[in-house]
C-alpha cells in the first residue's frame, strides 16, 4: 500500500514534469524574445515575448486548444512526447510555416518594405528558430528550418535534456540578470 502510494506520487510529479518542461520551452522561447529584442519599452518587450512564442502556439498551441474543446483528439502527452505518427497531419503543416527562416525572411523583409523600417520585435521569430534547430531530436518535431526550398533538418538534443535545459536557463537567467544591472546602471 505504502509502496503504491509512493509510486503514485512519483508517476504524478514525473506527468506533471512532462507538462511544466513543454509550457517551460515555449516561456523559455518568449524570454529569449523578450530580452533579445524587446530591452526599449514594456510595450515592445510583451511583443517581442509574444512573437518569440508564436511559433509554438501557432502550431501545437493550436493543437492543444481544439484537443481541449473536442474539436480533434489529441495524444496523450502525460508520458511523454507520444510517437510522431500520433499527431495529427495539419500539425507538421503548420510547424512548417512557423518554424522555416525562409518564411520568416519573407515575412520580415515583407512588413520592412511596408513600414520602410525593420520591426526588430519580429526577429525573436527568427532566433525562435536557431534556437530549435540544435535543441530538437530527429525523432521529433526537428525544425523544418529551410522548408519549402528544402525538407533538411538537423538532428538535435532535445529540450528536455538536462544538458540543455540547465545552460538554457542558467544563460537566461544571466542575461536578465546582466540587463537588470545596465539598466540600474543606465538610470544613476
Ligand atoms: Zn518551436
Amino acid at each position: 500500500m505504502v509502496f503504491w502510494s509512493i509510486y503514485k506520487t512519483l508517476d504524478i510529479c514525473y506527468t506533471y514534469t512532462i507538462i511544466l518542461t513543454i509550457y517551460m520551452d515555449i516561456i523559455s522561447h518568449g524570454l529569449w524574445g523578450g530580452v533579445a529584442f524587446g530591452r526599449k519599452s514594456k510595450k515592445e518587450y510583451w511583443t517581442a515575448f509574444g512573437i518569440g512564442m508564436m511559433p509554438d502556439l501557432f502550431s501545437f498551441g493550436v493543437y492543444q486548444a481544439a484537443d481541449i474543446l473536442g474539436i480533434v483528439s489529441g495524444p496523450d502527452w502525460t508520458q511523454g512526447a507520444p510517437s510522431s505518427h500520433e499527431i495529427a497531419a495539419f500539425v507538421y503543416g503548420l510547424y512548417d510555416v512557423t518554424h522555416s527562416l525562409v518564411i520568416f525572411a519573407a515575412i520580415f523583409g515583407l512588413v520592412w518594405a511596408i513600414r520602410r523600417k525593420p520591426f526588430i520585435p519580429l526577429l525573436a521569430w527568427g532566433l525562435h528558430i536557431l534556437i530549435d534547430i540544435p535543441t530538437h531530436a530527429a525523432n521529433f518535431f526537428p525544425t523544418p528550418f529551410l522548408w519549402p526550398i528544402s525538407d533538411y533538418t538537423f538532428g538535435g538534443i532535445g529540450w528536455g535534456n538536462a544538458i540543455i535545459f540547465i545552460p538554457n536557463l542558467i544563460l537566461l537567467a544571466t542575461c536578465y540578470i546582466l540587463w537588470g544591472i545596465f539598466r540600474k546602471l543606465k538610470k544613476k
